[in-house]
């Protein structure tokens, strides 16, 4: 992928702030830093988003992250959470188009990051709910 800023980043074209590196995936500070440490993995292949990852790329790519946040909580002792953010299409705020996991460190409850959950439960009846899981579960390949 050419044109694709995270190639270039795994293939030094373009300069990062490298956190760790093996055959399988590489991590570097995001450029925006939203909290201090905030730190992108990226597989080294190519994919785009979630649905291009088959089980063994994602077993790879999602293994390195417990210890990647283990390291965080070590480097920032001052760390009270870390969220995991992987953001899919551009709807949700993707951006880069070569699929990535954001570990952002937090420190404070009111800083560069918000996460909103609404509680919608009241609006749906449990035969909704059995339709909804069924027809995720016959999707299921
Ligand atoms: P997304 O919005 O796709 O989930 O996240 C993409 C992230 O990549 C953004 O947080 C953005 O700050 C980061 N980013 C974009 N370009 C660069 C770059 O050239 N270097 C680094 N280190 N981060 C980048
Ligand atoms: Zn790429």
């Amino acid at each position: 992928m050419n044109d694709c800023i995270f190639c270039k980043i795994i293939n030094g074209e373009i300069p990062s702030s490298k956190v760790y590196e093996d055959d399988k995936v590489y991590a570097f500070l995001d450029i925006s830093q939203v909290t201090k440490g905030h730190t992108l993995v990226i597989p080294k292949e190519h994919v785009k988003d979630i649905y291009e990852l088959d089980e063994t790329l994602a077993a790879d790519f999602f293994a390195r992250v417990p210890k990647l946040a283990r390291a965080l909580k070590e480097a920032f002792p001052d760390m009270k959470g870390l969220n995991l953010v992987n953001n899919n299409e551009a709807l949700a705020y993707q951006s880069v188009f070569h699929s990535h996991i954001h570990l952002i460190p937090r420190y404070q409850e009111d800083e560069g990051f918000a996460l909103k959950f609404e509680n919608n439960q009241n609006k749906y009846q449990q035969e909704e709910l059995s339709e909804i899981a069924n027809s995720i579960n016959q999707s299921i390949k």
